[in-house]
């Protein structure tokens, strides 16, 4: 069960993936959490990813490609696996079919006005890395304070908002040709991702409901 989550930035993908992976016990592999970690770990890859990161554009394939490879190799992956921003562009796409067959890709979408107030709310814990939402149930007890480890909330350089008009420009331009790839393979679903947290069964189930009809 080889699974491939599109959308922007700010779409709720990674939420989403992390319900369904749990549904299925496969793994989540999320390309920005991939280089993230890279990046924290000040390796090659790191180095060479984090300026491209910063500006909210995208990391050369030839940096990227090896990564996914590499990742999807791992004994985790045998029963499957759900993509999350990866591919983001046309030349990823066929890449990953040289190595893989894809079964099934959601298409998540959300309206500008939602996905700008989930992006702009978006904080990590600087010491932990935790993840929170001010402008969501996912806030912090205290403001600008980690509940885990009392560490200081700060924004990622690519969630302000200049960073995040360039990410949506970027993504709608490189992924178009993708959606068009795997809409011709009629193996790719839309699934509306406006809804909030206390509504997720609205997207999860028609995503599985996709996914088990593929
Ligand atoms: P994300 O967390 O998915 O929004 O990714 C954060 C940043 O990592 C993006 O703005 C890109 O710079 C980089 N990135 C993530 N996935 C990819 C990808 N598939 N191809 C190229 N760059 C990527």
């Amino acid at each position: 069960m080889n699974i491939i989550f599109l959308g922007s930035a700010g779409v709720g993908k990674g939420t989403n993936a992390n319900r369904v992976a749990m549904h299925y016990s496969i793994p989540t592999i999320s390309s920005g959490d991939l280089l993230r970690a890279e990046v924290a770990a000040s390796s090659a890859i790191g180095k060479k990813a984090k300026a491209y990161m910063d500006k909210g554009v995208l990391v050369p394939n030839e940096i990227i490609d090896i990564m996914i490879k590499n990742r999807l190799q791992k004994p985790d992956c045998k029963n499957g696996f759900i993509l999350d921003g990866y591919p983001r562009n046309l030349e990823q796409a066929k890449l990953l079919d040289k190595s893989m067959k894809i079964d099934t890709v959601i298409n998540y979408f959300a309206s500008t006005k939602v996905i700008l107030e989930r992006l702009g709310g978006r904080m990590s814990c600087s010491k932990c890395d935790k993840g929170y939402n001010i402008n969501t149930i996912k806030k912090p007890k205290e403001a600008g304070i980690c509940d885990e480890c009392g560490g200081k909330l700060v924004q990622r350089d690519d969630d302000k908002p200049d960073a995040i008009k360039k990410r949506l420009d970027v993504y709608k331009k490189q992924v178009k040709p993708v959606i068009e790839y795997y809409k011709k393979q009629n193996i790719l679903t839309d699934i509306d991702s406006s809804y909030g947290y206390n509504e997720l069964h609205k997207i999860i189930d028609p995503t599985i409901k996709a996914i088990d009809s593929a």
